[in-house]
């Protein structure tokens, strides 16, 4: 695997990059030993991270040289294994393919799925133009079994997605959310820390687990699985109870506050305390703490997010910051800039083609997959382009999952690894991984300094591969929309200058609506070799920072780039390219909030009638049901610090927690006659599997839970392939779901545990 050992000297070089596990993409520095990664540090000099990293990266090694690493494209032979073939018959093939379909059936019955992880997003930004060059209509990710419905709540209510500032806030608040193992901010664990330590600041935690976090903070809502929409009411009502709104704020800068406050003032506190099972007095002093400080940032997750009433959720928990003015000033939640939307709209209410299932910011729901390819419905989709991407490990249902990748006509898929979706593809497309080329992320970049870091190739991409853009590119002259001679014009303008370039482009853009449509790839054809050879995947960022420039100038002038028009455009483009640490793009003052929220009046819109009914229901809803088929609930999922996301395959990458155990009560063990490291089945309605037991009283009586990222198959010493762990999704089951968003309810499984191993059955 590993390329000839380097001297010593290079060996002890650093080099800058970023961790890709999680979105915040932390600054690293790396040393290398030929394709080795022999060295990890945090980069002191990402203006972001500002040398912190958590210890997951420690790891990385094992994401770029591992085993199941694809170093050809395949092709599925009739009895189902795989042949290696060039990259032009792939190219060839899948593009006949594609267009057989598009030709036959309509591209519309293509669905896109993936395009990026945790740090690559390139590939996704130049897939846009193979899915025009296909006639695709519909896509999805796996924001689509998180985050939909919390982007959809945040469009109709602040028109943007605003962001915590916890390094400035008195109070923080996390709902479903532990940043101590999942982070979702810069710095998490130096940031609770700090907030910990300081008696004028607070730390308000609503988990069913006593989380990492949760052990930090100043009070713990230790709510009921289930329970969070009853909770979130209940604090909310208590707000209104106690006259700890911001009533000058709601009457200057919101609308529809009335209507929300009167859904929510006859709420019956305790009653649903009780159902939630929190202490009444705990909620009050939690709602308190909140109405009265100077600053509060508030940050959901999976936690409620895969949970009954996720979207009510999302909806309740903005409620909490928006109904008392934390929004627009320090410490609280304020909207920035971005270079380019991650989030797409859901103007016009569109639909799926089979279920007429909602598509919220313009993404298919990921349990509704399924069902709108198993239908004889005449619109079902016939083929899948997967790009970077696991659906069959990642989303609910596995099973039903590899049932519906099977019945269709064409599964392509580009990944680094071989997957358990790549296992069932018809052609994989090998990728290079993220060291080997140039790649970025345009998830937030943060408030009120948004930083951006292109990241240049540690080494050059593993031989058979190529990098995304690279593929996309040769998909679409293969599916006939770019030829050399359309191009020919604005090569030869960028091996002029940059200048004469964006003149070519602009008028290009402007009178051929052919090469509109390809932009990505247009870029990556034309600028792309100006560039130098191997940086050409670089393009995409000079259009991404002409339109940031030209959206943004005041701030990005404020972040110190000098220029008008588009010599503003070419100044951030060239630090783009240039720093290789990233570079602050935007900078804003808070009050700038409120220039970036996107709606008619400029106002923050609270009332969602949608979500009306499903609030009113929270009375008549039993959460405190037994089910005897099924007793416990278990959260399939959990981030721990022995969990990362599936592109670390091998197991190895950490020593701890190895088999990913089952967490549960000491209580409940006892009834069950199990003791630690005993073994026990998990069943559900949808699936059954073993796990080895830990007993922890950080959990609720009656609920379990296992980590996320195991249930990989991968090679032992021996050569022989073993699966590591329970893989969570064959125990959930799809019609699970959120029934605005389809978010999956991967939080709360029924399920029943039984002991198998003799040696286990030890009472506690
Ligand atoms: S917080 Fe940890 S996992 Fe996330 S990017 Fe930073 S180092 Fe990586």
């Amino acid at each position: 695997m590993s390329a000839a050992s380097q001297p010593a000297s290079q060996q002890s070089e650093w080099h800058t990059t970023a961790c890709i596990l999680c979105s915040i993409n932390c600054g690293l520095q790396v040393q290398l030993d030929g394709r080795e990664i022999t060295k990890i540090k945090g980069d002191k000099a990402n203006p972001r991270s500002r040398g912190y990293t958590c210890e997951k990266p420690a790891g990385l090694n094992h994401y770029q040289n591992h085993a199941d690493r694809l170093h050809s494209p395949l092709r599925r032979r009739p009895d189902g294994s795989f042949e290696e073939i060039d990259w032009q018959t792939a190219i060839r093939e899948v593009a006949e393919r594609l267009a057989r379909i598009r030709d036959t059936r309509g591209g519309e019955k293509i669905l896109y799925y993936g395009g990026g992880g945790q740090g690559n997003h390139l590939g996704g930004a130049y897939a846009s133009a193979t899915v025009r060059a296909y006639g695709g209509v519909y896509r999805s990710n796996a924001l689509a079994q998180e985050k939909t419905g919390e982007f959809w709540v945040e469009q109709r209510m602040f028109g943007g997605r605003p962001e915590p500032d916890f390094e400035n806030a008195e109070v923080s608040v996390f709902v479903g959310k532990n940043p101590w193992q999942s982070h979702g901010f810069e710095r998490a664990r130096v940031v609770l820390r700090a907030i910990a330590k300081n008696p004028e600041r607070s730390m308000i935690v609503l988990d069913p687990r006593r989380s990492e976090t949760a052990e930090l903070a100043d009070i713990h809502l230790q709510v009921r699985p289930g329970g969070d929409a009853h909770c979130l009411s209940a604090m909310l009502a208590v707000m209104i109870e106690e006259d700890l709104l911001d009533k000058k704020f709601l009457a200057e800068r919101t609308r529809g506050a009335e209507v929300i406050v009167e859904a929510l003032s006859d709420v019956p506190i305790a009653d649903y305390c009780e159902r939630a099972g929190v202490p009444e007095a705990l909620v009050r002093e939690a709602a308190r703490r909140i109405g009265r400080a100077e600053s509060v940032a508030v940050q959901e997750d999976l936690g409620i997010e895969m949970a009954p009433h996720s979207t009510l959720n999302s909806y309740l928990e903005k409620l909490l910051y928006a109904l008392t003015g934390n929004f627009a000033k320090p410490g609280t939640m304020n909207l920035g800039t971005h270079l380019a939307k991650l989030v797409g709209d859901s103007k016009g209410d569109p639909r799926t083609p089979v279920g007429n299932h909602r598509i919220l910011t313009g993404l298919i729901p990921c349990n509704v997959i399924p069902d709108e390819i198993l239908s004889d419905h005449p619109e079902r989709f016939r083929a899948i382009f997967i790009e970077s991407g696991n659906p069959v490990h990642s989303l609910a249902d596995s099973r039903r999952m590899r049932e519906a990748l099977e019945a269709l006509e064409l599964v392509v898929v580009i990944d680094v690894a071989m997957t358990e979706t790549a296992k069932l593809a018809d052609y994989i497309l090998p990728a290079s991984s993220q060291f080997e080329k140039w790649e970025a992320t345009f998830f937030g970049g943060g408030f009120p300094n948004n930083v951006f870091q292109l990241r240049a190739p540690l080494m050059e991409p593993l031989e058979g591969t190529l990098p995304e853009p690279e593929i996309h590119a040769r998909l679409c002259e293969a599916l006939g929309e770019l030829s050399l001679d359309d191009l020919a014009p604005l090569k030869a303008a960028a091996s002029e200058s940059r200048e004469a370039f964006a003149l070519a482009f602009a008028e290009a853009m402007a009178t051929q609506p052919q090469l509109r449509k390809m932009m990505p790839v247009v870029l990556h054809r034309t600028l792309g070799p100006a560039l130098g050879e191997g940086n050409e995947s670089a393009a995409l960022l000079w259009g991404a920072a002409h339109s940031c420039a030209a959206s943004y100038p005041e701030s990005v002038r404020r972040a110190g780039f000098e220029g008008e028009g588009p010599a503003l455009g070419e100044a951030l483009f060239e630090a783009i390219l240039s720093e290789r640490s990233g570079v602050v793009i935007t900078a804003d003052p808070y009050e700038e909030t409120f220039a970036r929220v996107e709606l008619d009046d400029g106002k923050l819109d609270l009332a969602i009638p949608e979500l009306f009914d499903e609030l009113a229901g929270l009375r008549d809803e039993d959460i405190v049901r037994r089910d005897d088929a099924y007793p416990f609930v278990l959260a399939a999922g959990e981030r721990r610090g022995s969990t990362a996301n599936t592109i670390y395959r091998n197991p190895a990458w950490h020593r701890k927690d190895a088999a990913g155990a089952l967490r549960m009560n000491p209580e409940d063990a006892r009834r069950l006659g199990i003791s630690d490291g005993g073994r026990v089945r998990i069943t559900t309605k949808r699936g059954s599997a073993e796990a080895t037991i830990e007993i922890t009283d950080s959990l609720r009586e009656g609920h379990v839970t296992l980590p996320n990222g195991r249930g990989l198959e991968y090679p032992d010493g021996s050569g022989k392939r073993v699966v590591s762990g329970v893989a969570p999704n064959e125990l959930t089951a799809s019609e699970d779901r959120d029934w605005f968003a389809g978010t999956p309810w991967h939080k709360h499984v029924r399920a029943r545990i039984e002991a198998v191993s003799e040696g286990a059955a030890q009472p506690v």
